[in-house]
């Protein structure tokens, strides 16, 4: 249904996309993955008009759409696309982003296209707002209803451009949710995204992006869990940290729990790893309140998105010894706590210093 072959684009001396070359089938969903910045945008924007190629040729079932007497409206309306940032018109209510392409566009009776605009919005779960204003709804019912819009224009492709990362956590899935349907109904999808397990078990093929090209595609079984080349590998199995240096028993409590929120709230860690994490961290530190009369701590916290395995490691800046291991006289509650927090929890004393490791439940 979609072909492009050598497709390349560049801003001045910029190469952002080298040499493109792939086939999408009718009803296939295929995913885009990789890091910013790599003209995953650009290649979306290239596909349905609203960026010039620089070169190559994209072909739209058979049709030239880089011809100089293509359709670009035609196109459009053909691949409709959802953006980041929902775009909808926030003087216009719910019902009238939908009908307004279709009437003014396609000229479709205004009474039909209202029917069909209500059908939409019960699709995606908000019927009740039809005559709610954009700014009176969510990140995620803004974003449902920016999917009814684009479904609207009754496209046959809809190319996606990280849908979910403008959203807060909580809202994710209830877009995802409005996608996986589509999927299963055979609409025929091409979505950037960083959301790894739902390009997993959404798409049929998954493509990551690096260096201009599509470096390596692939079913998501091979691109997540056998890549075959280095980028992709070091991309899937790569690690987030966060790290915080504490060097006294006064140090800002409430800026380490805001910065350590912040960094599970930027990996979309889920909450209840997020929720034992926080309480580890407070009684880490209770722990190790003697240590740091005179001594300091490393704090870090990894996650890793592809397993999902989140980690805190405490680093004494000396042998503290085993501070897990209650003193004589102590009740060692603190060290029951956050046992029940963790799934597995490492001693181990490297170059001098005393480090513990602590794996956290997800549950
Ligand atoms: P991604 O979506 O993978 O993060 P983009 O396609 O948005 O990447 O951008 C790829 C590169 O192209 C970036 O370096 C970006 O700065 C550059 N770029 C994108 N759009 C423009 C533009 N209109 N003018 C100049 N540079 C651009
Ligand atoms: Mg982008």
């Amino acid at each position: 249904m979609i072909r492009v072959e050598h497709l390349s684009k560049r801003f001045g001396d910029l190469v952002v996309l080298a040499d493109i070359n792939v086939e999408i089938a009718r009803g296939e969903v295929v995913s885009i993955i990789g890091p910013s910045g790599t003209g995953k945008s650009t290649f979306l924007r290239c596909l349905n008009l609203l960026d010039q190629p620089s070169g190559g040729a994209i072909w739209i079932d058979d049709e030239d759409i880089l011809a100089p007497k293509a359709n670009v409206a035609g196109v459009r309306q053909k691949m409709n696309m959802v953006f980041q940032q929902f775009n909808l018109f926030a003087h216009l209510s719910v019902l009238d982003n939908l009908t307004l392409a279709p009437v003014k566009l396609k000229r479709e009776n205004k009474a039909a296209a209202e029917a069909r605009a209500m059908d939409l919005l019960r699709l995606v779960g908000l019927g009740e707002k039809a005559y709610a204003f954009p700014d009176e709804l969510s990140g995620g019912q803004k974003q449902r209803v920016a999917i009814a819009r684009c479904l609207a224009m009754q496209p046959e492709v809809i190319l996606f451009d990280e849908p979910t990362s403008a959203l807060d956590p909580t809202m994710v899935s209830e877009v995802l949710s409005v996608i996986r349907r589509l999927a299963k109904e055979g609409m025929t999808m091409v979505i950037v995204t960083h959301e790894m397990d739902f390009a997993r078990d959404v798409s049929n093929r998954v493509f990551y992006m690096d260096e201009g090209l599509i470096y390596e595609q692939g079913p998501p079984s091979q691109i997540f869990d056998n890549p075959q080349r280095e980028k992709t590998s070091a991309f899937i199995n790569r690690v987030r940290s966060y790290r915080a240096h504490i060097a006294s028993p006064d140090f800002d409590l409430y800026a380490l729990n805001a910065e350590i929120e912040a960094f599970c709230e930027k990996h979309i860690v889920p909450r209840e790893a997020r929720r034992n994490l926080m309480l580890l961290v407070e009684e880490v530190l209770q722990l190790h309140k003697p240590w740091l009369a005179g001594g300091a701590l490393d704090l870090t916290v990894s996650y890793s998105e592809k397993n999902g395995e989140l980690e805190l490691d405490c680093e004494c800046s000396g042998d503290a010894g085993n501070q897990l291991q209650p003193d004589e006289g102590e009740d060692g509650l603190e060290a029951m706590i956050i046992n029940a927090l963790c799934e597995r929890i490492d001693y181990r004393l490297l170059h001098g210093r005393s480090r513990l490791e602590f794996l956290i439940k997800k549950d």
